[in-house]
């Protein structure tokens, strides 16, 4: 079998094009423009680069967009008193503080300080406890792209056994929530787990963990759907996943390319998230 390739690039286009609609109409008929700040403290270059895609992205959707760029010397209680300020601005629909901060702040504090419900990113406390307990919630972006993905392509959870590799609490974890809610059989696998054997059984397998080319694509069940969330840098500067692309696209019915998979629709989820704070604040 050879896979076909799950195409993130065009469908996050399509996810933009989609938000982009919407938004004419949200002007058009509530006089309600989206907003999205930004905050970036000082200057880790790989933030600089995500910080800039996600404004490029909001400009294209006709979203408002502002970037506000602390110096790294900022002290935890500056930081806290300008996501406040954030909170307070009826303008913000959504606040993003890119991650990672520096070592003096405790990230958590500053992600618990921002509203609930001005939360673009979904790492909120409340946020990913509602998604525990099955009520509505704004989705984390990546795992939430993940399952656009699948939608895409026409495979329903229900049933299936699938199999998540990482238990972070931006992707892993919620990634897990959000297939236990569409009614598949969910494993999540960490460093201890037996990975070949578990691997094997996936019907879907979500990888993120980290690690080049970690999951061979000898373990993959024939047929299986293979989502990549990886993104490593190898020495010769190439950019690859955590799954061994070409041997794992021989067995898999569905594969994302790494870079083209999941990545654009992190940013479109984004998009999605705030946009429907705006709907939200609108009523
Ligand atoms: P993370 O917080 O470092 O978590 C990594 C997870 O992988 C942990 O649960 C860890 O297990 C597990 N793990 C690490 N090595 C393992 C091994 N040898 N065997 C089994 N499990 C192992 O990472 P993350 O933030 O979830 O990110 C994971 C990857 O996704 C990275 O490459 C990152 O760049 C990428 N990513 C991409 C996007 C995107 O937009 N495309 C977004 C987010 C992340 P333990 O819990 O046991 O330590």
């Amino acid at each position: 079998m050879t896979a076909q390739l799950i195409d993130g690039k065009a469908v996050a286009a399509r996810v933009r094009a989609e938000i982009k609609e919407e938004v004419t109409r949200l002007k058009a008929e509530r006089g309600i423009t989206p907003g999205l700040a930004v905050v970036r403290v000082g200057e880790d270059p790989a933030s600089k680069i995500y910080v800039t895609g996600k404004k490029k992205a909001a400009e294209e959707v006709g979203f408002n967009s502002w970037e506000h760029h602390p110096d790294e010397t900022i002290t935890q209680d500056a930081l806290l008193a300008l996501v406040h300020r954030l909170n307070e601005d009826p303008a913000v629909h959504g606040i993003l503080v890119q991650l990672p901060l520096p070592k003096h702040i405790d990230a958590d504090a500053i992600i618990a300080a921002v509203k609930p419900e001005k939360d673009a990113d979904g790492f909120h406390p409340m946020n990913a406890g509602n998604l525990l307990l099955g009520r509505p919630a704004t989705r984390a972006c990546t795992p939430y792209g993940v399952m656009r993905l699948l939608e895409e392509v026409g495979c329903n959870p229900a049933g299936k056994r699938a199999v998540v590799v990482g238990r972070s609490n931006i992707v892993g974890k919620p990634q897990a929530l959000m297939l236990l809610q569409k009614d598949a059989t969910v494993t999540v696998c960490h460093r201890k787990s037996d990975l070949p054997s578990e691997v094997a059984q996936a019907d879907i397998l979500v990888v993120a963990v980290g690690v080049p080319e970690l999951v061979k694509g000898a373990w993959i069940k024939p047929g299986a759907v293979v989502i990549d969330v990886g993104m490593n840098r190898k020495a010769d500067g190439k950019l690859v996943g955590d799954v061994e692309f070409a041997a794992a696209s021989e067995r898999a019915s569905f594969i994302t390319p790494v870079p083209g998979g999941v990545g654009p629709m992190t940013i479109a989820m984004l998009m999605k998230n705030t946009l429907e704070a705006a709907q939200r604040a609108g009523k």
